[in-house]
């Protein structure tokens, strides 16, 4: 997650939003709820299809890497089709300016979909409970032994 960047969290209760830290985008990954760092409420990732969203960044990450791979590969080709006379010294150029030009293009495009606002909801407490009760169990089970 810490390949992501620029990616915001709006808090519910007191309507700020902030960059998010990555072990926050780690709680919000394995949606465990965490503190707002202005009004100290616990919030989480309510909406499906914003969390279905935040957990594609992963995918979106690994485009980078891959696509400077590709694009060095494909201008070595163009380098090496033009030196076995191939393709012309034009020819070559223009596909090598095509070719990075495609680059920064899906590098913009990737650089869109990682940035994202995420609507942070506040957890009731009603929802908190059963884990505090869960580790007072917890607790207890382990002092009887
Ligand atoms: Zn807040």
């Amino acid at each position: 997650m810490t390949a992501a960047i620029g990616i915001k969290g709006h808090c519910a209760h007191c309507d700020i939003t902030f960059e998010l830290k990555p072990w926050q985008m780690n709680a919000i990954a394995i949606q465990e709820p965490f503190d707002c760092p202005y009004c100290q409420r616990i919030l989480h990732l309510s909406c499906p299809r914003q969390l279905r969203r935040f957990k594609a960044l992963d995918h979106w990450a690994l485009v980078r890497p891959g696509m400077i791979v590709l694009t060095c590969a494909t201008l070595i080709a163009a380098l090496v089709a033009q030196w076995v006379g191939f393709i012309g010294l034009i020819e070559q150029l223009n596909l090598s300016l095509a070719v990075v030009l495609v680059h920064f293009l899906v590098l913009r495009y990737v650089r869109h979909r990682q940035r994202m606002i995420l609507a942070l909801q506040v957890v009731s407490p009603a929802q908190v409970l059963p884990i505090e009760q869960l580790a007072r169990i917890a607790c207890a089970r382990l002092s009887q032994h």
